[in-house]
């Protein structure tokens, strides 16, 4: 059986933990194997092409949760020695139950993975709502891991041949899948834009976000925000707010408008590129975590941006 394995869901995210896989398969000096569940079946295929050995395909019974492959994955992960997951809402659910079953260590959105001698692995994780970074050591086998999307590059892709096995996972009469809706989404989505404009509770009322809108599309960005600002008020979708809990985010720039910068809300922005804040109080904490900081009212400070921008870009 494979010493490593990769999951997920969404063909990017299979990529990325196949390139991650591939180097820590390497140094297990073990095969990699990518596992994916019927939604995602063409990307099986690719998977082989970015580095996996082979590949599974776990076909889930027609009106079936993900979690009721707990049972066929943790046969498969049982002789492994790392397992790697996507840390997607329903993969985690998939992971903590293979490892139940397993009784195997499991640690939950990794943020670095160092190999140690001995076949022990290293990872970083972040805790007390990113406050803080853990190290912890996974030592027992199978070692399993949960991976937030865009932690790893996607591999380049070579000619490469590998088998793809499906599995047919049992139905479990208990639990029945009894509608699905896709998420609505409005405008950009903020994981994908290459400027995000983040709006905190500096922003007076729901109309004043025209601004920051002005700006985010100055800038061919868009438009997310603190979790009060989605949680509490209303005034954006929760798709939209940022941090620990909500979204993570990487843009070439995040702009943060009237948010004070507490770190559930600046975890989900480490990964931008350039931080920019506009605060009108000088103490604001936000100025810590920023590469350019004004002190401004955002009710002058925007409009003038946006306006400098617009002349600029044209
Ligand atoms: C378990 C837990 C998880 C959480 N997860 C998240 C999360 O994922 N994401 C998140 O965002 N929050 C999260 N929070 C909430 C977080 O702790 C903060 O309360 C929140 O981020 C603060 O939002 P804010 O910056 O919009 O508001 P505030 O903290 O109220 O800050 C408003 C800021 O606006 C400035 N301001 C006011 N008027 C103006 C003006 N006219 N011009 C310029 N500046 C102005 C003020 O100086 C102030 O700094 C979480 C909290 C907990 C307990």
């Amino acid at each position: 059986m494979p010493g490593v394995i990769v999951f997920a869901e969404q063909r990017s995210t299979l990529l990325e933990l196949t390139g991650e896989g591939r180097k820590l398969a390497d140094w297990l000096g073990a095969t990699l194997t990518a596992v994916t569940s019927d939604s995602a079946q063409e990307a099986a295929l690719d998977a082989i092409a970015h580095g996996a050995d082979e590949a599974v395909v776990l076909q889930l019974p027609a009106g079936q949760p993900l979690e009721t492959a707990a049972a066929e994955f943790a046969a498969l992960c049982a002789d492994a020695d790392l397992v790697l997951f996507g840390a997607t809402l329903r993969a985690k659910g998939l992971a903590a139950r293979a490892a139940a079953r397993l009784g195997a260590p499991l640690a939950a959105e990794a943020l670095a993975l160092r190999p140690q001698a001995g076949g022990a692995l290293e990872v970083d994780r972040m805790v007390y709502g990113g406050g803080g970074i853990a190290t912890q050591l996974l030592r027992t086998r199978p070692m399993m891991v949960t991976i937030p999307a865009r932690t790893f590059p996607v591999p380049a892709a070579s000619p490469r041949s590998g088998e793809v096995r499906v599995i047919a996972v049992a139905a479990d009469a208990r639990v029945r899948v009894v509608a699905q809706r896709p998420r609505t989404q409005q405008g950009t989505d903020i994981a994908e834009a290459p400027a995000v404009v983040g709006v905190g509770r500096g922003v007076a009322k729901s109309e004043d976000l025209a601004l920051a809108e002005a700006l985010a599309g100055a800038m061919g960005g868009a438009v997310g925000c603190t979790r009060p600002v989605a949680e509490d008020l209303g005034w954006l979708p929760e798709d939209r707010y940022i941090g620990i809990s909500g979204r993570k985010v990487a843009p070439r720039v995040y702009v943060a408008v009237g948010t004070s910068g507490q770190v559930q809300h600046v975890s989900g922005v480490r990964d931008a590129k350039v931080v920019v804040a506009i605060n009108k109080d000088e103490n604001a904490p936000i100025f810590k975590h920023a590469d350019y900081g004004l002190v401004a009212d955002l009710y002058t400070a925007l409009p003038a941006l946006t306006a400098e921008l617009k002349k600029l870009l044209g």
